[in-house]
């Protein structure tokens, strides 16, 4: 896949990109990353990409002309692609968003500054706006890098546990349940013992089992996406937790038999 980004500040995603799961991912060529520098297109004298608005108002507007030239420049690549504008405008992205996205070839993401971009730009090149949350960040760096981390670690061999992406939080509208290393014991807190046991049966049970109680605790309108099999049906009955679930919205797969 490749990911490409353009914003006025290219120098912002150096250190990111360049660390952890991402640099692995770029190292191994499971992603190419592209970074554009949208001034550079900027035609007048001082490269200026922002100008006053229209009908007045404070703040800047970032010009659609320096934009649409660096978006040309994006080399293209075969296949499914989409151009994205971050924007707190936009659907809020998801684990569900980053799984449709970690499925496209191209993602071009457009990193906005000032008080926005001209809506001609929006109207004519981009596909979508994205949002990463109801709160807005003084540029769309920060959220064009939170979607190229979550991106990348659903792309096949980014991760080096080749389950750990489907068994995050989300993945199967599920918190993920609590996590213990070592030492067994510590601040006076045991670590359960049933994931001391070794019997692998028992701890998944263990985990389903705690994914909910959390879930319900915490997110429980996450549940309403939730598809129980009977045997998981079983087990949250005799937690006492399956009526909880059912009232939050989950549903239980149709019978194979
Ligand atoms: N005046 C705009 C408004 O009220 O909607 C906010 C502009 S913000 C200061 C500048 C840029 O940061 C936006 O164009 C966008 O690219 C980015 N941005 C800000 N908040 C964001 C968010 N929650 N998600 C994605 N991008 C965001």
């Amino acid at each position: 896949m490749r990911i490409d980004l353009l914003g006025i500040f290219p120098d912002f995603f150096t250190t990111p990109l360049n660390e952890g799961i991402v640099r692995r991912a770029r190292e191994a060529r499971i992603l190419d990353i592209g970074i554009h520098n949208v001034r550079a297109y900027a035609t007048d004298r001082h490269q200026m990409t922002d100008d006053r608005p229209y009908g007045g108002g404070e703040g800047m507007v970032m010009k659609p002309e320096p934009l649409a030239a660096c978006l040309a420049t994006v080399p293209p690549v075969a296949g499914k692609r989409r151009v994205v504008l971050m924007s707190p405008r936009g659907a809020v992205f998801s684990q569900r968003r980053a799984q449709e996205y970690a499925t496209f070839d191209q993602l071009v993401l457009i990193c906005g500054r000032y008080e926005g971009v001209d809506e001609r730009f929006t109207m004519r090149f981009v596909d979508e706006e994205c949002s990463i949350g109801d709160y807005v960040l003084s540029g769309g760096e920060l959220a064009a890098l939170v979607i190229v981390d979550a991106v990348c670690r659903l792309l096949p061999g980014a991760l080096g546990c080749a389950d750990s992406a489907e068994k995050d939080s989300f993945s199967r509208s599920l918190l993920k349940h609590h996590q213990y290393t070592r030492p067994p014991e510590f601040a006076g807190v045991a670590v359960p013992e049933v994931l001391l046991s070794g019997d692998h049966a028992a701890i998944a049970r263990h985990r389903f089992v705690e994914s909910v109680r959390i879930t319900l605790a915490r997110r429980p309108d996450l549940l309403s996406g939730l598809l129980l099999s009977q045997e998981e049906s079983r087990l949250l009955r005799k937690e006492g937790l399956l009526t909880a679930v059912e009232e939050a919205g989950a549903r239980h797969a149709p019978s194979l038999a």
